[in-house]
């Protein structure tokens, strides 16, 4: 399995379990398959809603197998209600809590947008966000560094961040994201960020690979791309006598990110993982380099603003 080196030389696995809506009865069965399957990065956030049967996966692992805590890499990210710099470090401690872990590998912002701290799901107004300057992201920024001098998180990183946003933030700090997570895949290849994160010795994640067709209707599009019925992804599938996500996951790879593919299916979740044995050629990455249109399945409408207070969050 390829693996990625932080700043400080510590490393973490290129494929991990991605798991969004992973339903609750589910979740911690497909985290105690994928640990026992091989799998060594799993990546969580706040807002997921299922950390705690997450860490009571984590627990049942670490206590009765012979892998150990330290052998995996563990991510969970801050939720857009506690951007404050007072609330990061407790909503961190509750993630803690509910994974049952001292410390987290990675930590991230989740989005570069701050709701206020009452609000449940997405904001229906206006004045349900925190104005920039209540809650400047350097100083969520900060409070996360502070989570790392303090031993709670390893590495600290962003979550769909764009190089502007990651250019103001690097003016900013001395100590610039180790990671940014980001939807990557062949019909949003994102290359600039690519390059832009080999430049800053950033690593970066790709989100969704698969085309997260599993995600809440109204965060979708009737007309959307299938990824895993493109027809050139199930014909170099057909050729590595693989299938379509395995193809979408080692592209992902051989394209130097991390990728965390979802799945709460045993079967899928050993296949995902399997990825792995496949080598892409220069044919393949030539062809799929062709899909690139680019593509969003997860726009950011639903947490943009009617004024200009959050607005083309991606600036694309
Ligand atoms: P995804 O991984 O692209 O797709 C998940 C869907 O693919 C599910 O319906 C899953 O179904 C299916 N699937 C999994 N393996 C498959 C296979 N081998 N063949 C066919 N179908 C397969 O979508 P995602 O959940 O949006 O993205 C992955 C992870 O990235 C998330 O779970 C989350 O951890 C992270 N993420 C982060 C952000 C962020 O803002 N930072 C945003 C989105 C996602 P089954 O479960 O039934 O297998």
């Amino acid at each position: 399995m390829k693996t990625y080196r932080f700043r400080n030389g510590d490393s973490v696995e290129a494929i991990g379990l991605g798991t969004w809506k992973s339903d609750p009865g589910k979740v911690g069965d497909a985290v105690k398959t994928a640990l026992e399957t091989g799998y060594r990065h799993i990546d969580c956030a706040a807002i997921y809603g299922n950390e705690a049967e997450v860490g009571a996966a984590f627990d049942e692992i670490f206590s009765t197998t012979d892998i150990k805590r330290e052998q995996v890499h563990v991510t969970s990210k801050l939720w857009n209600t506690a951007h404050k710099k007072e609330d990061v470090i407790p909503a961190l401690k509750k993630s803690l809590t509910d994974l049952r872990l001292d410390y987290l590998d990675l930590y991230l912002m989740h989005w570069p947008v701050a709701f206020r701290p009452d609000v449940e799901g997405f904001p229906k107004s206006d004045d349900e966000y925190l104005p920039l300057d209540e809650a400047p992201i350097i100083e969520t920024w900060e409070a996360m560094l502070d989570a790392k001098k303090q031993g709670l998180i390893r590495h600290a990183g962003v979550s769909n961040f764009s190089i502007e946003k990651l250019e103001d933030l690097r003016q900013k700090t001395d100590d610039f994201p180790e990671m940014n997570q980001v939807e990557i895949h062949p019909y949003l290849q994102q290359q600039a960020m690519i390059d832009y994160g080999k430049k800053n010795s950033m690593l970066i994640t790709a989100y969704s690979p698969l085309g997260s067709k599993d995600r809440p209707d109204p965060m979708k599009s009737d007309d959307e791309p299938s990824l895993l019925e493109n027809e050139v992804i199930n014909s170099i599938a057909k050729k590595h006598d693989s299938t379509p996500a395995q193809v979408l996951i080692k592209w992902a790879v051989e394209r130097d990110t991390l990728v965390i593919p979802k799945s709460t299916n045993p079967g899928r979740i050993r296949e995902n993982l399997e990825s792995a044995e496949i080598n892409l050629d220069d044919g393949d990455h030539a062809k799929i380099k062709e899909l690139n249109i680019p593509y969003r399945y997860l726009d950011a409408e639903m947490m943009e603003t009617e004024s200009d207070m959050y607005q083309d969050i991606f600036d694309d």
